[in-house]
């Protein structure tokens, strides 16, 4: 088939989908067949195919995209218009997808139903009361609903792996510095990660492949050798050494989220793998110290956003500082703010030790936890989240419930791990997410181990 064709499709069964799914924020349709065309010319004139050629892609909204709107799905950055593409965007232009629009959110990549765009709820493809999970909820619907062949995501504490648990896709969180984060908007600069959501393993070594790598524009992209992740997916886990963390498989855990664990960990055995139980101790501390962190992270962040220099400016201020104020009061939806003043108040004199300083001592703890995990063990294993896909409206009024949802990623991104989401099982309709952790920069052992599987 043509690129056209491919991208044409990919059109139409938005057309066909997405006024249910709602997983799009903007479409581009001019454009994604503009580059199609010249795809197709560039191979008619015998020209080289790249890793993704003409293959159709999703970019979540917060990820910069020149001359496409990149909302963050916040008003207050409604009309942005990006004058730069985001590096991972120019990597898969030189690896010759095409990107078809950018994808729903929770506003800034804070949640994790997608309850909190400020434009639209996207739904859960299998069933359209529940949520998509999030933040890359629109990454993972789209996806699932063959939308496009992949989409980027990120996950500063489970925003790729959560909302491809909930949609039944595979969604991969490299090691913090592995992929630039030079376009992404920060939301927590020291836990963000950009990743793909895809069908299948195969194809997220294959995106992995073309989006990692040193980027002197990111102060923290890691200047490692990138191995050739495709050819580690051989299928051969003989001896495989999986630690089981019992954290991860104790309290509020639906019990059929822990059946498909332990029927994935036969189905493993078979393979010639053994698995043991091992304990995470510093895991019951790990959502209290990301909610500080995260939300520190965030209110230094987000204090760029002042209704002078992006997006939204208040019309009705009579000086600087109602300006500033009104403009953001304005700007940010509810989480938005809840998380701007739990983050300046962690971080203010007097608090600064007992919270900020407090959460990075355990941030320390938990790391530790997983190096001597990782001493006599090749990945760990687990559920991605204790619940499959809740429904839409029934705990976003419950933000410590939501919070807590969120217990087996979280201590990954504390620990800058690489990990990665896929499907295992079924309940009620709904799809069940395992997950595999590995040592960082060890995204081929999570691979290999993921795509045998599968
Ligand atoms: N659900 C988590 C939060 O609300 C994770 C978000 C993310 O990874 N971006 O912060």
């Amino acid at each position: 088939v043509s690129v056209q064709e491919l991208v044409n499709e990919s059109l139409k069964r938005i057309e066909a989908t997405d006024g249910k799914v709602q997983a799009f924020l903007n479409v581009d349709a001019e454009g994604a067949q503009k580059s199609a065309a010249r795809l197709d010319q560039q191979l008619a004139e015998g020209g080289e195919r790249g890793l993704l050629f003409g293959l159709p892609a999703g970019i979540k909204d917060n990820i910069v995209t020149e001359g496409l709107k990149t909302t963050c799905a916040s008003r207050f950055l409604e009309n942005y218009d990006p004058i730069y593409d985001a590096t991972v965007v120019q990597k898969l232009r030189s690896a010759e997808s095409v990107t078809i629009g950018k994808l729903n959110m929770d506003e800034f990549a804070m949640g994790g139903s997608n309850e909190n765009s400020a434009f639209q709820v996207t739904r859960n493809p299998w069933n359209l009361n529940h949520v998509p999970g999030g933040s890359s909820g629109g990454s993972a619907a789209a996806v699932a609903a063959g939308q496009v062949y992949f989409a980027l995501g990120s996950d500063t504490g489970g925003s790729i792996r959560q909302p491809a648990a909930f949609c039944g896709v595979v969604g991969l969180k490299p090691t913090y510095g592995l992929v630039s984060r030079f376009g992404l908007v920060a939301f927590a600069s020291s836990l963000d990660q950009i990743g793909p959501v895809t069908k299948n393993v195969e194809d997220a070594a294959y995106v992995l492949q073309s989006i990692a790598g040193y980027d002197k524009m990111d102060s923290t992209s890691a200047n490692v050798d990138i191995p050739d992740y495709v050819s580690s997916l051989t299928g051969d886990v003989k001896g495989m050494k999986i630690g089981v963390p019992k954290e991860y498989l104790g309290e509020g855990i639906d019990p059929q989220v822990k059946q498909s664990i332990m029927d994935a960990l036969k189905v493993y055995e078979g393979l010639g793998a053994v698995w043991e139980e091992v304990s995470l101790p510093h895991t019951e501390y790990a959502v209290a110290a990301y909610y500080i962190l995260a939300s520190s992270e965030a209110s230094s962040n987000l204090a760029r956003y002042d209704g002078v220099r992006y997006g939204v400016r208040t019309e009705n201020a009579n000086n600087l500082l109602e300006l500033y104020t009104k403009s953001r009061s304005e700007g940010f939806g509810p989480e938005v703010k809840r998380r701007i003043m739990l983050g300046t108040y962690a971080l203010s004199s007097g608090y600064y030790d007992a919270y900020y300083l407090k959460a990075q001592k355990v941030r320390t703890l938990i790391k530790q936890d997983f190096d001597q995990i990782f001493e006599q063990y090749d990945v760990i294993l687990g559920p991605t989240t204790p619940t499959p896909a809740f429904a839409i409206g029934s705990i976003i009024n419950d933000p410590l419930t939501m919070y807590l949802n969120d217990i087996c990623t979280i201590p990954i991104n504390l620990a800058g791990l690489p990990a990665i989401s896929i499907p295992c099982g079924f309940t009620n309709g709904l799809p069940i997410g395992l997950q595999l952790i590995g040592k960082a920069f060890d995204e081929s052992t999570v691979l290999r181990a993921a795509h045998a599987f599968e």
